[in-house]
């Protein structure tokens, strides 16, 4: 079966992204994650509807920085890979991947508030993690999607939480997310009451209120047949 060029790059990078998740030892959930993230905003980047919106010129930047960083990591290792990988990547540019030195991130893409913003989230992610791996051992959910997350929050982490508003559901890889301010930290993750949409696999309450299509949620039907979503941070 002759693949066609968009499909064979597509995957080779996914292989590329596959092992080097197996490259970062001891970050592997995190690896796991992100590998997550990335592959559904490849999803985002075909959707042509989406042409110029900031995810999908997001997720492209990331993906830029991210593959030419660890293309140089796996060449000692991976060399063939890491070849057929660099000309695609470098396309026009003909130089070859065994005579480059490590690649350097653009300094100072973020600062000061949303630096500060994003560690707190990185911080509380964390804790909401080990809560739904909980959940998961004890088999009280299936998949992280099944969760419900509650935080509540001083008011600096608060109002961190709250640049990110819906999408935090996103960032936590959870179907709903509700934040409040409280003295101290708590966080708390109970299994969704909703059922799961087929298509995004999150647990919502409007799924079944469209005669049409009663297996999705109201954010797939909006994003399938309507102007669809506008996302902003993850
Ligand atoms: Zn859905």
């Amino acid at each position: 079966m002759k693949l066609n060029k968009k499909i064979k790059n597509t995957l080779l990078i996914l292989i590329f992204c596959l092992i080097s998740t197996t490259l970062l030892a001891g970050k592997t959930d995190d690896a796991k994650s992100n590998l997550n993230k990335i592959q559904k905003q490849i999803n985002l980047i075909d959707k042509e509807i989406k042409k110029n919106s900031h995810g999908r010129r997001s997720a492209q930047s990331a993906l830029f920085h991210i593959t030419h960083s660890l293309i140089r990591i796996m060449t000692p290792i991976l060399s063939f890979t890491a070849h057929e990988a660099s000309e695609i990547i470098f396309q026009n540019n003909k130089k070859s991947i065994f005579t480059e030195t490590w690649y350097q991130f653009p300094k100072n893409l973020m600062q000061g508030k949303d630096l500060n913003d994003w560690e707190n989230i990185i911080e509380i992610r964390s804790i909401v993690n080990k809560k739904i791996e909980e959940l998961r051992e004890k088999g009280i959910v299936g998949s992280s999607l099944q969760s419900d997350v509650e935080i509540s929050a001083p008011i600096e982490i608060y109002n961190s939480l709250k640049v990110f508003n819906d999408d935090l559901k996103f960032i936590f890889i959870a179907s709903k997310v509700t934040i409040k301010k409280n003295e101290k930290l708590e966080v708390s993750v109970n299994k969704s009451e909703h059922q799961k949409c087929e298509r995004c696999w999150h647990y919502c309450e409007d799924i079944g209120h469209s005669e049409k299509h009663k297996e999705l949620c109201g954010r797939c039907i909006n994003n399938l047949y309507e102007d669809g979503e506008i996302r902003l941070y993850a």
